[in-house]
């Protein structure tokens, strides 16, 4: 028997959440952003619950040609455009859209001659300071684009730093900054536009633009940190669920596992779990970080290792020894456990670990899935 740990994939969620996208979008049209092998969901298998989006957005030639092979026909753009001259080759043969953040990608366009022409996004740099063409540059970038007969110029894009922001926090003021900027540099331009993050699409109802690129929403996390998931009308797409595979009773002064960093103040029940930072759990998710075990919310007590975390079992006096764990999914939202280990969701979805094995569900597999028998 393997192990008990595994990773369910609820399709029928990803639909869900799909769907609540598409509401907020009114009328837009919606990359979904399938980067990170689809937040750690698996790229071909969510392509299932995608197939109504407008075209996919990732980063890596490899997943482009794994969404094409899956049999995606529709646009998919490379978030970071290329990272060598070469790579327009594969852009064509794949019918890519690129971005173009960095002057060294125009160049490489510019000496290009593609059969047919390469539809681009350009990118500003609007206050992100990661990608894009800041200011009058972002302007210049435009104009040398659109002499390039190559190239058809397909939006021109931006990504928020604070599209999470509440409206009281001076993140906020950033973010208004940032859609201020991007207009003024590009007030003469009239085609498309692509802005709009989760956050920016949930939060936001000024955002004028054409093609919103939602990523977490569609996976069911929160696109606002502080505020559950469900508040958006989003599901849980992962379960991470394990069981316990051994307990222990700890008298009073005892440690529990590396560096002893739980001691017992009283005589208690600890459970072991079969999951573990080579799993894709946090290793630094402190004392308190709550797990589901038999239906309880209960504590981690010690250092996460490699393949087990041990949990305080007080509040779960009915647990035993093969009892069901969730460490992440419907009844356990990821932000909460995220929050605990001072991270955020999608950390813990991307990092999910290859050596734990995932069942895909569709909506009839749904009872299967939630009874974990
Ligand atoms: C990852 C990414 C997104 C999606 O962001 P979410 O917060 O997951 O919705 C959108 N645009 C760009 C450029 C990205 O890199």
């Amino acid at each position: 028997m393997p192990r008990p740990i595994e990773a369910l994939v609820h399709l029928d969620a990803i639909a869900q959440n799909f769907a609540a996208v598409r509401e907020r979008a009114r009328g837009r049209k919606i990359w979904a952003v399938v980067k990170a092998n689809a937040y750690g969901h698996g790229l071909e298998r969510v392509l299932r619950a995608l197939d109504a989006a407008d075209g996919l957005a990732l980063l890596d030639l490899a997943e482009a040609a794994r969404a094409r092979a899956a049999g995606w026909r529709k646009p998919i753009v490379l978030l970071e455009g290329v990272f060598q001259p070469a790579d327009l080759d594969e852009v064509v043969r794949l019918r890519l859209t690129v971005t173009v953040h960095e002057p060294r990608q125009l160049e490489w366009l510019a000496h290009a001659r593609p059969a047919s022409p390469i539809d681009v996004y350009l990118k500003a740099n609007t206050g992100m300071n990661r990608l894009g063409f800041a200011g009058e540059a972002g302007q210049r970038a435009l104009q040398a684009l659109q002499a390039l007969p190559q190239v058809r110029v397909a939006a021109v894009a931006m990504h928020f730093a604070n599209a999470d922001a509440p409206a009281d926090y001076t993140g906020a003021a950033r973010a208004e900054q940032q859609w201020q900027r991007f207009t003024q540099t590009f007030s003469d331009w009239r085609g498309e536009r692509s802005v709009s993050n989760s956050a920016a699409l949930f939060l936001r109802d000024d955002i004028k633009d054409h093609w919103v690129r939602p990523g977490i929403a569609l996976y069911g996390g929160t696109p606002v940190t502080g505020t559950p998931a469900c508040a958006f009308g989003l599901r849980a797409a992962m379960t991470l669920r394990s069981r316990l595979i051994a307990a222990q009773s700890v008298a009073v002064g005892q440690g529990v596992g590396y560096g002893s960093r739980w001691v017992a103040r009283r005589p208690t029940r600890v459970g072991i779990v079969a999951c573990g930072y080579a799993d894709g759990y946090p290793r630094h998710a402190p004392d308190g970080t709550p797990v589901l075990v038999a239906g309880r919310r209960v504590p981690i007590a010690g250092r996460v290792s490699m393949d087990m975390l041990t949990v305080d079992l007080t509040e779960a006096p009915h647990a035993e020894v093969g009892s069901p764990v969730e460490l992440w999914g419907a009844r356990l939202p990821i932000d909460s456990v995220a929050e605990a280990s001072g991270t955020v969701g999608y950390e813990l979805m991307c990092a999910l670990a290859p050596r734990v094995p995932v069942r895909v569900l569709d909506a009839t597999d749904k009872e299967e899935g939630d009874a974990h028998g």
